[in-house]
């Protein structure tokens, strides 16, 4: 077997056991619980789950997607969340161990984490919580501080924070509905020190467009009322993961492109 293979199977190893623990995340966060204690249980019977009913995918098939003790359907969503994280390190999976590869790995990694754990928190409870931004942010500012110029990420995150500031205070002026959420604002700040200013201008206007379209379409086909709440989040992660998982994708479609 070739260095490469085994460092994929690690990496999907790996990637499926974060993204067991991004379900109690993904679970716990927006409830406002811890996500260290208590141990995992069933919400029906309370059953504590065993290590071996909590392997990444192997459990739920082995249980037949049930509670081993009240046979309650466990939701296909776990086990997916599994999946695509490991499925996710291993198209990630650096190439050798040098410590900027696995540095990279990391922080790439992290990144896509936080991204599914946004959309799914947001689509159910319309809420970016400030936990998952924060530690976003935490690991943001060192890897732009050595990765890319001073004033690239600088600007980048003024650009994304205070934009989408100013379109919101103009926006309730205008209408008397506040657009934004506090979460969107926030979420758009830290990606601008990824992005830096020409991208996070791509990455806002990219989610507006596409949360725009959505939205009335819903709108027309009566699934969404004119002033129901609606997760935005979900267009800003959507643009971002093109942006930053997609590069030379997203080179062809970027709206900002100088070329
Ligand atoms: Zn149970």
């Amino acid at each position: 077997m070739s260095i490469q293979v085994i460092i994929n199977i690690l990496c999907f190893l790996f990637g499926s056991l974060i993204g067991s623990f991004l379900n109690v995340v993904i679970y716990r966060v927006p409830r406002e619980l811890s996500v260290v204690t208590p141990r995992s249980s069933c919400p029906n019977c309370n059953h504590e789950i065993k290590w071996y009913e909590n392997i990444p995918i192997i459990s739920y098939l082995f249980l037949k997607g049930k509670c081993s003790n009240c046979k309650q359907k466990v939701s296909v969503r776990y086990p997916l969340v599994e999946l695509l994280m490991g499925v996710v390190a291993m198209l990630l999976a650096p190439s050798d161990f040098a410590i900027t590869s696995l540095i990279n790995f990391s922080f790439y990694f992290s990144v896509a984490a936080i991204f599914l754990a946004h959309l799914m928190i947001d689509i159910e409870f319309k809420l970016l919580p400030d936990k998952i931004n924060l530690y976003f942010l935490l690991i943001t500012i060192p890897y732009s501080i050595a990765n890319l110029p001073l004033f690239y990420w600088l600007a980048g995150g003024l650009i994304g924070f205070l934009g989408p500031c100013i379109i919101t205070v103009l926006f309730y002026k205008l209408r008397g509905v506040v657009g934004l959420g506090g979460g969107d604002i926030k979420l758009f700040g830290i990606l601008g020190l990824i992005l830096g200013p020409f991208g996070i201008l791509s990455n806002i206007f990219m989610s507006c467009m596409l949360g725009s379209i959505v939205g009335l379409g819903l709108i027309v086909t009566k699934k969404m009322s004119r002033d129901s709440a609606f997760a935005f989040g979900p267009f800003i992660i959507i643009a971002a993961s093109v942006q930053i998982f997609m590069p030379e994708f997203f080179a062809m479609i970027n709206p900002f492109s100088l070329k």
